[in-house]
């Protein structure tokens, strides 16, 4: 199809995600042809730099050959069977590497972000009705966070866009305060910002424990908040606070995890360990939709019963998918093959300073870097900004995407030093353009 084309019969027959459509009767959606590397082609073989992993689920870059031919050996053997009374070879192998990785034994798959989230939410829920406390049967979230959108998982979300339509159909809540840095007081440090808001959190599990199954966040940095980030003192906080009130402490690692943070995982940090941690979006180095929910011994032992109703009955047709159990193997045997977590550490000092120039224009504001994630914030910007920078990036070739005042790069980790150059010189013009 040309260009064209597939825009006129995209608008025509999708609906897409996240998006007033009549927006593009304005804004022109962007067709993609191909994927290599860091970059998105179109038709004519105009390049993307996708700075955005594409909604952060990819890992490695586009047309990765070890993941693809891992899956299409897959293929040759088996596509797909149920996960109920069946099993299989992948499934079996890749759940037995992410308890080594978290500590965690018990894997639960799922098919995206948002079904790991309900089913780390039922399951904490069901643990404790299933230890005779059925009352604990609320949670607690963050200002800000974002968990997904089913309606669970909204539940638990705090970002109004995607809330505000449907509050009547959500259950109530404990919103807690978030630890992000930047609310620090003159003189305070990321530390002390951490400490007030687990403080905060103890008021909430003081007086309402007996109420609150778990409490879940996103570790380190909320992603849909704007990348915010705060310091690992807080989910040592938490997890000694969950201990000491009875809380189910559930990581939200699902575009955290797999080294997006400067470790495998999030929680590594803190030295901490969950008692349930959400894995889904790099999970398959962004090939194919899987999630997984990771929990203990503790946990599994209270559903495993004589009792058919007090097992975890939870389930959706494409449960541990044996292609994308496949895609996941062949995304942990990177990590190993080529130490991605230690490569991506000297990569991101020498991409720090490629991004100086940048830190340094007079208009940003909160400068900061997590792992793999950058992220700035503009100062004074009109209404739209967002969008209008957007625009001005695709212009320099790159797949910028705001989340309103703050412009974040979540790149592929295969970005290479002189791709990282284009995007600091292309977001330099973007945002001259734009402010
Ligand atoms: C993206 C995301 C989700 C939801 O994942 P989907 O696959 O989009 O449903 C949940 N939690 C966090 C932290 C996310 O970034």
């Amino acid at each position: 199809m040309t260009n064209q084309e597939l825009l006129q019969r995209s608008l025509a027959a999708v609906w897409h995600p996240c998006t007033q459509m009549k927006h593009h009767e304005n804004f022109p959606l962007i067709p993609i042809a191909r994927g290599e590397g860091v970059w998105l082609y179109d038709c004519d073989g105009t390049r993307y730099l996708d700075a955005v992993s594409s909604w952060w689920v990819n890992l490695f870059g586009h047309n990765e050959p070890r993941i693809k031919a891992a899956i299409a050996a897959q293929m040759d053997s088996l596509e797909h069977v149920m996960l109920a009374g069946f099993t299989h070879e992948p499934a079996v192998r890749l759940s037995e590497q992410l308890a080594e990785l978290t500590g965690l034994g018990h894997a639960f798959y799922g098919s995206d972000g948002a079904s790991a989230t309900e089913i780390a939410l039922k399951m904490s829920a069901h643990c404790w009705r299933n230890l005779g406390l059925p009352e604990k049967n609320r949670f607690v979230y963050l200002e800000n966070s974002y968990h997904g959108e089913t309606l669970g998982a909204l539940s638990v979300t705090d970002v109004a866009i995607f809330r505000t339509a449907y509050a009547p159909l959500v259950q109530e809540n404990f919103c807690a305060p978030n630890p992000d840095w930047r609310q620090a007081a003159e003189g305070e440090s990321a530390e002390d910002v951490a400490e007030r808001a687990a403080q905060a959190l103890e008021k909430i599990f003081a007086e309402n424990h007996e109420r609150i199954a778990a409490i879940i966040l996103e570790p380190l940095v909320q992603g849909a908040a704007g990348m915010a980030m705060y310091h690992p003192h807080y989910l040592r906080r938490v997890r000694s606070l969950c201990d000491k009130y009875g809380v189910h402490f559930i990581a939200d690692e699902i575009a955290v995890g797999f080294g997006r943070t400067g470790t495998m995982f999030a929680c590594e940090q803190g030295g901490i360990r969950p008692d349930l941690i959400c894995l889904s979006k790099g999970i398959t180095g962004g090939y194919l939709p899987l999630a997984a929910v990771l929990c203990g011994d503790d946990i599994y032992r209270a559903f495993y019963h004589d009792e058919t109703a007090r097992g975890f009955l939870h389930s959706h047709s494409y449960t541990g998918n044996p292609l994308a159990c496949a895609a996941a193997l062949a995304t942990l045997a990177i990590f190993r093959d080529d130490r991605i977590v230690e490569q991506n550490a000297a990569k991101a000092v020498r991409f720090d300073a490629l991004f100086g120039e940048l830190a340094n224009h007079p208009a940003i504001r909160n400068w900061r870097r997590t792992g793999m994630i950058w992220a700035f914030d503009v100062a004074g910007v009109a209404a739209g900004f967002a969008q209008r920078f957007f625009e001005a990036a695709l212009a320099q070739g790159l797949l910028v995407r705001p989340i309103g005042n703050t412009v974040y790069f979540m790149p592929p980790y295969a970005l290479n030093e002189e791709e990282a150059g284009l995007l600091a010189a292309g977001t330099l013009v973007a945002l001259d353009q734009t402010i």
